[in-house]
């Protein structure tokens, strides 16, 4: 290789390269016509044979626009699925490849039409616009060149421009063979992941709307950067002004969470790869638009939710940047709708906030999941959130009608108006419901032949706290601990534990609060945290056994919690107990810390109580055993089902092909009750059964008298309990138990119609 390239020559060439290109654009000429001038005049700039633009066409083929190099007569006629070949894996992965060697590599798919069999290397980057890949650029070598980095550094700033006319002038649209149609003005129905519950109309908005960027190639490489700069120091006090808003409650993971996306904004690696790209010679714009395709090309490879998390702040940081840098923050609030769902690829948890809480009725995104910074936002502002919904962003448009169900995870677009008014009476129904429990909330619940039953919260999340008033619940009866661990960088340590565990009991006030132990593995996995891959994960490693297994993990925790509720009650449960043996080495710990705290002089808790819980039906087994020897016993009946039924709870194919309401599910439980009845033992149901109006029903039936479960069914079970007759139905439900059906659920409705029970 002798001839030297422009891009060889650093950030000078390329400036120089992107003015050319840029003068080129604003030309008159077709498209077609321009796109030919652009490969010919990279080609000539970088000294390469060849160099060729990949357009996408229908999200999943990639056609050959132009050439100079490879025959004329392939242009519109070479076409690659993405992932096939080098340029398909380009588009496939969104990022660069550069190959000394090209035809070695196991994707290189050779095409005879073009003739590039005499090229040996090959560099080619995506052309991205907004996260998708538009199309691929790539150069070709007869030599085998190795290029450098800053090489493919400055052909993605190329791409940067070609993007432009790529979408911008619906070249897509002119050329070559037809492109499906949209699916137009049809209604239409998209399933997700409820992120945060309840139901909304309204019309959609894109987010993002407002950020169209008009210029890319920069004239004053000095005015952009100082452009940057005073948009990255706008931003930060902006930042720091929301943070100090009156409306956010100082309190709480949101807080934490939106503190670190704060430090962020100051991060200098980010900072200097907008720098670098502003040097190459785009605008201020350009260079957070290419620092943000970069970053969505790794977010959109890496599982870990920890790193997801981080790049989708960066994102979020790079479109609140690029509102500085257009001016769009004004604007924004004034022209919005009412009544608007916004759609969005993915949302952190700041831009959330900027958005008027007002005129917010849901959020539909394409990511998220439920321990993504943006849900935990929500669930506090109390706004339905959908995550996961495929497609939402390219089928639905701006202003379009949207219905968004909460409870199902389904989003129904450009719904018909009797839908529409159906919804509206749903939600007015929902709202007539939820008047109606408030009005039950202070009231006892006790049945109508006197039976008192105790109603508790399962919670997670500071937050969750603030419900256990409104929702007129007596405790709390899972604190599900590793929901705090699940949102940090990396293990609490035992002064974290105790401050988040002593805010907890201070905020529940009199009421009691059941802390379980960390119950990791399985579904629940902590960022920082690598247990290795397992077959079986729900039967693997997980809960009480890590516990046991790294004692000093579970130790640092006990002595955490024993520390928090110093002076006051501590109620501790271990999760996934299979055997006495097990609850026994799990006492014991706690018994060293409490030996520990007391040789140390601190103080110790007033009372100390401690459960199990049940999950595994190995224990049930051994309840002669294992109650004795305990406080309480807490039925967690989404894992016992899982295990009883051995029907794996997060399998979307098994969803309803058990039932709780079995005799069988229903017989196990009533066999529990009555053993912690004989001895004295405390029962307590806290899976999803129990905030089931029916499910509690049944429970009740089976002789269980505490239930636990999410804040917002406090009320539907209250107002079911107080209009029950427990004498009758416990008659009732043991001659159920004996039949050989799959479920008692239509028998157990009927009989609730029948006596008028609301479920
Ligand atoms: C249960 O398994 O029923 C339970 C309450 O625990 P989790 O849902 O947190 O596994
Ligand atoms: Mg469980």
């Amino acid at each position: 290789m002798t001839a030297s390239s422009d891009l060889e020559h650093g950030w000078a060439g390329s400036r120089r390269l992107l003015r050319l290109l840029r003068d080129l654009m604003k030309a008159g000429g077709s498209s077609q016509e321009r796109l030919d001038k652009v490969v010919d005049l990279i080609a000539q700039h970088i000294v390469a044979e060849v160099c060729s633009v990949y357009a996408m066409r229908s999200g999943e083929t990639l056609e050959l626009f132009a050439t100079k190099g490879l025959k004329p007569a392939a242009v519109h006629k070479t076409k690659l699925q993405v992932n096939e070949g080098l340029v398909g894996l380009i588009a496939a992965q969104a990022r660069p490849v550069a190959l000394a060697d090209a035809q070695s590599h196991a994707n290189f798919a050779y095409r005879p039409e073009t003739g590039e069999e005499i090229y040996h290397s090959l560099m080619g980057v995506p052309i991205m616009r907004g996260g998708r890949v538009l199309g691929v650029l790539v150069v070709q070598n007869r030599t085998q060149r190795s290029y450098g980095e800053e090489e493919v550094e400055a052909l993605e700033t190329v791409a940067m421009v070609l993007a432009e006319l790529l979408s911008g002038d619906r070249l897509l649209e002119h050329a070559g063979s037809g492109q499906d149609d949209d699916n137009g003005p049809m209604p239409a129905r998209l399933s997700g992941i409820a992120l945060n519950q309840g139901l909304a109309i309204g019309v959609a908005v894109p987010h993002h709307r407002g950020i169209v960027i008009s210029q890319v190639v920069s004239e004053n490489p000095e005015a952009d950067r100082e452009r940057l700069d005073a948009a990255m120091g706008e931003m930060r006090s902006a930042l720091d002004a929301m943070l100090a808003r009156q409306d956010m409650a100082p309190e709480g993971e949101h807080r934490e969470v939106l503190e670190t996306y704060r430090m962020f904004a100051d991060d200098r690696g980010w900072l200097r790869r907008m720098h670098d790209a502003v040097r190459g010679g785009l605008t201020a714009e350009a260079s957070v638009q290419k620092v943000q395709n970069e970053t969505r090309a790794r977010m959109a490879a890496i599982k870990d939710p920890y790193l997801r998390a981080r790049l989708a702040d960066l994102d979020d940081l790079g479109n609140r940047l690029l509102h500085h840098l257009l001016g769009l923050d004004e604007k924004r609030r004034d022209d919005l709708p009412e009544n608007m769902v916004l759609v969005a690829h993915d949302l952190g948890p700041a831009e959330l906030l900027d958005y008027d809480q007002k005129r917010l009725r849901a959020v539909v995104l394409e990511q998220g999941a439920p321990t993504s910074h943006v849900a935990i936002v929500a669930r506090a502002l109390q706004i339905p959130m959908i995550g996961r919904c495929d497609g939402i962003t390219t089928q639905i448009g701006d202003g379009e009608n949207v219905i968004v169900d909460g409870e199902t995870g389904q989003v129904l677009l450009r719904p018909s108006k009797s839908v529409r008014a159906g919804f509206k009476e749903s939600i007015a129904h929902k709202e007539r419901q939820q008047a109606a429990f408030r009005a039950v909330r202070d009231l006892p619940s006790v049945t109508r032949d006197g039976q008192e039953v105790t109603l508790l919260i399962n919670a997670g999340l500071m937050i969750d706290l603030t419900h256990l008033e409104d929702a007129g619940a007596e405790g709390i009866g899972l604190y599900r601990t590793e929901v705090p661990f699940m949102i940090r960088d990396s293990f609490p340590g035992v002064e974290t534990q105790a401050d988040i565990y002593s805010r907890i009991l201070d905020e529940a006030g009199s009421k009691p609060v059941a802390f379980r132990t960390l119950d990791v593995g399985g579904d629940k996995l902590l960022p920082y945290w690598r247990g290795g891959q397992e077959d079986n994960p729900a039967m693997g490693w997980r809960a009480v056994r890590i516990g046991l297994d790294r004692p000093a993990l579970l130790r640092q925790q006990l002595r955490a919690l024993l520390r928090a509720a110093a002076g006051r009650n501590l109620i501790v449960k271990f999760p996934m107990i299979s055997e006495v043996a097990e609850f026994e080495a799990a006492k014991a710990l706690l018994q060293r810390e409490i030996d520990r705290e007391k040789a140390l002089g601190d103080r110790l808790p007033t009372d100390i109580k401690v459960g199990a819980m049940l999950e595994v039906p190995a224990l049930a087994l051994q309840l002669p055993q294992l109650l004795p020897r305990c406080d309480f016993l807490s039925l967690g009946s989404n894992d016992l089902m899982q295990f009883l039924f051995a029907a794996d709870r997060g399998n979307p194919r098994l969803a309803r092909r058990y039932d709780g309401l079995s005799p069988a599910m229903l017989t196990l439980v009533r066999d529990v009750a009555r053993q912690c009845d004989a001895h004295g033992v405390p029962l307590t149901v806290c899976g999803e059964m129990a905030g089931q109006p029916l499910e509690a029903l049944a429970l009740l039936a089976c002789g269980v008298r505490r239930l636990s479960m999410a804040p917002g069914f406090v009320g539907p079970v209250k107002t079911m309990v107080r209009s029950l007759d427990l004498n009758e139905l416990t008659v009732n439900i043991n001659r159920l138990l004996t039949l050989p059906d799959h479920s008692i659920r239509e028998q157990l409705r009927s009989y609730a119609l029948e006596q008028d029970i609301p479920i």
